[in-house]
């Protein structure tokens, strides 16, 4: 268990932005949990726990307590069967990792288990994908998610929790609404994966890859390849570009809604789903840059850190997208990422 003094948060957050942190805590093992917990407490400091920082934007005014970053790691095979595989990471090591692990596994008769390959290139820890459910190309970690283990630091013990305890939906779980939120570490995390799952058609853009080129076999690495291709071309890879991914949530009008919303032209996925990116272009706002911030010309729901000086910047360049997209649809837009201090 490291610890160190006055970090910087935008040295540890994607969009790398944030005044300093007090104290972080490097937690190797699940045993530097009670010790890491206790630390804060005797000194009367909140705790933060960090993965990737790909999902957290940090304030300017620092934080004045402890952040715990992940740094718990290994990959096991829990169980199988002849159709399924259970597969437990430790929840500091990349969810990419684990992607590619299981895809690449043996399956008795090709090589690769299905279930979270169109989660490939999403950057962060496995242990923030149940957070805000994470998702992409169709697949959320909801769906081939089994269960975690949790360091509770209101009861001070280790728990086991099962996909269903966990309310996972769009953007949520109990680990980042009311009570949850900042209760549980989630120290590990199994997946349930299956072999012969990949049935076209698949998302619309994988789909449409796939058309163009002709592909018929599917296996999860072909699925895995293509994401990451169709990924890279669109987002900002991380270690070049500063940004948190998508900055803003996607908008969900009631069925009422529906109609007018078509009628004004507006696209209306999955019962009442509206593409944020689509408000943001159709705002005419791809590629602008306001107090730094640029919105990403190739995936609008993408704010980069061209060169904002600090979290202030990036509250004006929030307010004037989420301005500029009601003046012209009347639709509010929510942040996606959360944040960090004050
Ligand atoms: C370029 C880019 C592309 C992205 N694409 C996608 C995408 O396609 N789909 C998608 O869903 N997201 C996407 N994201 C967002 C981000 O990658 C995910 O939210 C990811 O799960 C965050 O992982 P992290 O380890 O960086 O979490 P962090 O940002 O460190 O933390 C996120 C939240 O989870 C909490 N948390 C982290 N670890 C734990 C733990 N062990 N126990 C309890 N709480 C914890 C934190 O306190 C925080 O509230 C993208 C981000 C970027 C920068």
């Amino acid at each position: 268990m490291k610890i160190r003094e006055n970090v910087p948060i935008s040295t540890l957050t994607t969009m790398r932005l944030g005044g300093a942190a007090r104290y972080v805590i490097e937690i190797e093992e699940d045993k530097d949990l009670a010790e890491a917990y206790k630390f804060a407490e005797d000194k009367k400091l909140p705790t933060y726990i960090l993965g990737g920082g790909s999902n957290v934007i940090g304030r300017d005014g620092g934080f004045d307590g402890v952040i715990f970053v992940n740094k718990l790691h290994g990959i096991y095979v829990i169980d199988s069967d002849p159709e399924r595989i259970r597969l437990c990471a430790k929840s500091g090591d990349l969810l990419d990792d684990l992607v590619e692990y299981s895809v690449k596994l043996w399956n008795g008769e090709s090589y690769g288990y299905s279930g979270i390959e169109a989660l490939s290139k999403i950057p962060g820890t496995v242990g923030a994908a149940p957070v805000q459910n994470v998702g992409a190309y169709g697949q959320e970690i909801k769906q081939t998610l089994h269960s975690v283990c949790v360091y509770d630091c209101k009861d001070n013990c280790f728990k086991h929790m099962m996909a269903d305890e966990l309310d996972l939906g769009y953007r949520h779980s109990i680990f980042n609404t009311g009570d949850g939120v900042g209760r549980y570490f989630i120290t590990s995390v199994t997946v349930e994966l299956h072999k012969n799952w990949l049935k076209p058609p698949f998302y619309t853009s994988l789909q449409a890859y796939f058309d163009e080129r002709g592909t018929k076999e599917f296996t999860p690495q072909v699925v895995r390849d293509a994401v990451a291709e169709i990924r890279a071309s669109k987002l900002p890879d991380p270690a070049e570009f500063a940004s948190a991914g998508s900055f803003f949530k996607n908008v969900y009008i009631k069925e009422e809604e529906i109609p007018a919303a078509e009628a004004k032209g507006i696209p209306v996925w999955d019962g009442g789903k509206i593409p944020s990116g689509w408000l943001i272009e159709h705002a005419g706002l791809n590629g602008k840059e306001f107090f730094g911030m640029r919105v990403s010309d190739k995936a609008a729901l993408v704010l980069i850190n061209e060169s904002a000086k600090s979290y202030a910047d990036l509250a004006k360049a929030r307010q004037a997208v989420i301005d500029a997209v009601y003046e012209k649809f009347g639709y509010k837009l929510e942040q996606e990422p959360m944040e960090l201090g004050k």
